[in-house]
């Protein structure tokens, strides 16, 4: 599920007024740049801890993120710990599909979690 953009929310069409969908407070934009990669945002919630990355197709929704620890939370390409971010899984190709995305090294990929079932 994206959360979308509250309509007419008064802030002058200033993207970054988007409130947090579980406890509706502001979100507080967070950029991250990466070596020559280009910066990527995101914005979280100071209250519930609430991770979201705008679309960078341009429409108005933001996709919840959650960050990953552990073996998970391992970048495969540059190795740092900790610094993996997960999208909502989604299916591909009769695969249950995670969208990885690196906040040390920048690199994004799609990983796969397990089979959908018939
Ligand atoms: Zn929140
Ligand atoms: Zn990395």
């Amino acid at each position: 599920m994206a959360v979308e953009e509250p309509g007419g929310a008064g802030e002058s069409g200033e993207p970054g007024a988007w409130a947090c969908p579980r406890c509706a407070r502001d979100l507080v934009r967070e950029t991250m740049r990466s070596g020559r990669r280009r910066a990527k945002e995101w914005r979280r919630c100071p209250g519930c801890g609430f991770l979201g990355r705008p679309d960078l197709g341009g429409r108005p929704v933001l996709h919840p993120f959650r960050e990953l620890t552990g073996e998970d939370g391992d970048c495969v390409f540059c190795g740092w710990e900790d610094c993996n971010r997960a999208g909502e899984a989604f299916a591909w190709n009769d695969w249950w599909c995670e969208w990885i995305v690196c906040t040390a090294c920048g690199r994004e990929n799609v990983r796969r979690i397990k089979r959908v079932s018939p």
